[in-house]
């Protein structure tokens, strides 16, 4: 029996994990939740899964959970990131879920980590941020850090059981997204609705845009080149449609493993959860007769710039990565409250790029006030278009 802190439980990820804990609860049980603002949903999961503590973004929200839990129950609301820290640093906790989306995920990742917590990490932010920060002290530490990431979780178990220093390449799939085939010209005219229709995985709104721009997919390639301790160079994008190939794995002696399954994020959470095990989850496995054909395509980096500057600013290192993602997390909060263009999100976190000031090494304290200048600048940037 594992015990979890969930956090981002009301999340897409967060919610899938708890409907795993409850079709297994000989395997887990449930010590801690965390949520931004939505209450009413944290209040019904607390009342299902009974856990010690819940921790919510600030008092207000605290207060309106407070009020929607029966008077005798037995958690206690904390809120704020001390909240998050506590939440993910429980005595009873085995497994911290990072499934909180962006950059808040970091802090309390880190401070599981310190705890000695085993993480499942979704949040793939934490580690563009703070790659190697974050695998030093996972090192340190000894934790096991499980990717749930479905293409990282694809790659872990195409390496397991082969030698890493015969890697020759790590593929890593994309699904292309909604425009995919939307001729550049069309990209003017994209909305927030067009943009939140994904083709293949129904996920949160910042990852599904991430998806449209491939953000997402560049974001993953720096997540993978800290997990797996590869070159960039060894790390391949193919556009793959069908989202049947969760990703690849090539070798030096040219074979390559891949991993497949049908788009449904349940399988990666709960191999993140019970590895070494594989849970009966009563996924089925795809339909290759009915799918017919599994295709594979270069990514078009001219439509789709942010996956290109995802890999200068990974082969950068230093701040650029947290100074990327921060760019983006603005840049596409303003595209959602349609206060900016899709086409206008590349523009942004490139200007935002452009105008870094680097600083040799990195410490966390350098980590997180890169991420508040780039939010500031982006944030400029933004109200400058408006104009
Ligand atoms: P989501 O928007 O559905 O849920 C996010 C969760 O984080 C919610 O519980 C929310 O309350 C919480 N949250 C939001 N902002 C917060 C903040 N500032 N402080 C604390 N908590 C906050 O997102 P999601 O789709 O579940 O994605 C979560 C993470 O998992 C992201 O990093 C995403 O990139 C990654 N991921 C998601 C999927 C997917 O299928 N949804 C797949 C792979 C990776
Ligand atoms: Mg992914």
């Amino acid at each position: 029996m594992k015990s979890l802190t969930i956090l981002g439980a009301t999340g897409s990820i967060g919610s899938k994990a708890l409907s795993i804990v409850d079709a297994f609860p000989e395997h887990f049980s449930v010590t801690a939740l965390t949520a931004h603002t939505n209450v009413e949903l944290l209040a019904r999961q607390i009342a299902v899964f009974n856990p010690r503590l819940a921790a919510v973004a600030d008092v207000v929200h605290a207060e309106r959970l407070k009020a929607l839990l029966p008077k005798k129950n037995r958690v206690k609301i904390v809120c704020g990131e001390e909240g998050f820290v506590q939440a993910a640093t429980l005595e009873e906790t085995d497994i911290v879920l990072g499934a909180m989306v962006g950059a808040a995920g970091l802090v309390p990742t880190l401070a599981a980590i310190d705890a000695g917590k085993d993480i499942a990490l979704a949040n793939k932010e934490t580690l563009v941020m703070a790659g190697p920060i974050v695998m030093d002290r996972v090192k340190k530490r000894g934790v096991k850090l499980m990717p749930v990431d479905s293409e990282h979780s694809a790659i872990f178990q195409c390496l397991e059981g082969h030698s890493h220093n015969r890697v020759q390449e790590i593929l890593l799939t994309a699904s292309g997204g909604p425009f995919r085939e939307s001729p550049a010209e069309c990209f003017l005219g994209i909305t927030p609705k067009d943009a939140l229709d994904h083709p293949n995985w129904s996920m949160g709104s910042k990852i599904t845009i991430d998806s449209a721009t491939l953000m997402n997919k560049g974001l993953e390639v720096i997540e993978a080149k800290w997990l797996f301790d590869v070159a960039f160079q060894q790390i391949k994008v193919l556009v793959h449609p069908q989202s049947i190939v969760h990703s690849m794995v090539s070798y030096r002696d040219g074979a390559v493993i891949a991993q497949m399954g049908v788009p449904d994020m349940k399988g990666a959470i709960a191999y993140g959860l019970s590895h070494p095990d594989r849970l009966p989850l009563e996924v089925p496995a795809p339909d290759f007769f009915q799918i017919g054909k599994l295709t594979f395509e270069e990514p078009d980096l001219k439509r789709f710039p942010c996956l290109g500057m995802a890999f200068v600013a990974g082969e950068k290192g230093g701040t650029h990565p947290a100074v990327l993602n921060a760019a983006n997390e603005v840049a596409v909060a303003a595209f959602l409250e349609n206060n900016l263009s899709f086409v206008a999100i590349p523009e942004v976190i490139e200007t935002v790029l452009d105008l870094h000031q680097a600083t040799e090494g990195i410490t966390l304290e350098q980590i997180l006030e890169a991420d508040g200048w780039a939010r500031e600048t982006a944030l400029q940037q933004i109200r400058k278009q408006e104009r």
